[in-house]
């Protein structure tokens, strides 16, 4: 799905080198090397603050322990996304409230939001799904309406570019109150290993996620709170601040390529290609079809066979997942446009090295399955 070695490659000298500097100057943990890319992610994506942890999940999870929410409060999330969006929620003893997604976008809307919510609800975890925002400008004004925090799972949108409604652009992650990321490998800014951050201009917020994160302490060994111990490694954060500088070119690619399937499966009436979200660019973290005659699990089959991988991203609704059917509360669980996506959704290669020949392997196949 993608060529993370290539892509390596390319950049070789320089990751070698920033590596090796950090291991030489023995400050592995929260040192200069984390401070620089915190400032440069800070700069690139126009927020106060980044606060740099150890994977995504953790983000998620700091994020509504910052929060302050207690057992039986009620968070909503989309039943369309990562297991991890919602698992935080579980594991905090929070009660998620699922919700459906857009059938064209695959993101949560304002409007299916505001049909569940209730007076316990405290916060909604809307999830930038596949590279591109949700309509999060809509859902902050219904967080204002209901008083409700906003936490953005952007795990999947890093770089994407979100118009307001006067016109102003902003870096998806960066409108609702908490933005998280993920810099997993696969993940448009991949880290070698793990790593995640936090995005909020909120002072006071930051300071609390920084505090959470850290042990609940806010001066060495004076803990005002219960807190984890999340942190971005120093190795990683010397790869990130490099990678950072490449991530809108790689943005572009990926763009590039996405534009190639587009046009090779424009006529193929059974094919759904990606709906873009009339308020935000694309990043494609993933290149996501929906086959519409029924022949999703043959086609992946058939790619197998010709040695082209592909993913069911994500082949079942979290409200089915046994690990939710002991914490959910919602009497009539049906999200109709999630199942029927988890059964059409195929995605297809896509990354930054990608090249014209492998390009058109792939729509050959795909164009002759139809045939
Ligand atoms: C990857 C991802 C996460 C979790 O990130 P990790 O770094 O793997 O913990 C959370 N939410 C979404 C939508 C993701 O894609």
């Amino acid at each position: 799905m993608v060529d993370l070695r290539k892509q390596y490659l390319n950049i070789q000298d320089e990751l070698d080198q920033a590596v090796l500097e950090c291991i030489r100057s023995t400050a592995y943990i929260n040192g200069p090397k984390v401070k620089a890319f915190q400032a440069n992610l800070e700069s690139y994506l126009g927020v106060k603050h980044v606060i740099p942890c150890a994977n995504g999940t953790d983000a998620l999870q700091v994020a509504l322990m910052a929060l302050g929410l207690k057992a039986g409060d009620e968070v909503i999330v989309p039943t369309f996304t990562y297991v991890a969006t919602a698992e935080v929620i579980g594991l905090l003893g929070l009660t998620p409230i699922m919700v459906d997604v857009d059938k064209d976008t695959f993101n949560v809307t304002a409007e299916l939001i505001e049909e569940v919510i209730t007076p316990k609800t405290k916060a909604i975890v809307p999830v930038n799904l596949f590279g591109q925002s949700a309509d999060i400008e809509s859902i902050m004004e219904l967080a204002d309406k209901y008083g409700l925090h906003v936490i953005e799972d952007n795990a999947q949108a890093i770089g994407a570019d979100y118009t307001l409604k006067n016109g102003q652009q902003q870096k998806a992650g960066t409108i609702g109150h908490i933005g998280c990321t993920s810099f997993y490998p696969s993940k448009n800014l991949g880290a070698y290993g793990d790593g995640g951050a936090m995005f909020t201009n909120d002072d006071d917020l930051a300071a609390k996620l920084r505090k959470t994160a850290n042990h609940g302490q806010s001066k060495r060994y004076y803990h005002d709170c219960i807190g984890v111990n999340s942190r971005l490694d120093a190795v990683q954060a010397a790869i990130l601040d490099i990678k950072l500088k490449y991530l809108d070119d790689y943005a572009e690619a990926r763009q590039a390529v996405a534009a190639h399937y587009d046009q090779a499966f424009a006529n193929i009436d059974a094919l759904q290609i990606p709906v873009r979200q009339a308020n935000s660019t694309h990043v494609f973290h993933q290149y996501t079809l929906q086959v519409l005659n029924g022949k999703r699990d043959e086609l992946k089959a058939y790619l197998q066979e010709h040695n082209i991988p592909s993913m069911v991203y994500y082949p079942v609704p979290l409200n089915e997942q046994e690990a939710f059917k002991a914490i959910l509360t919602q009497p009539n669980l049906s999200f109709p446009v999630t199942e029927k996506l988890c059964k059409t959704v195929i995605s297809l290669p896509i990354h930054t090295e990608m090249d014209k020949e492998q390009l058109e392997y792939i729509t050959t196949k795909v164009v002759e399955f139809f045939k």
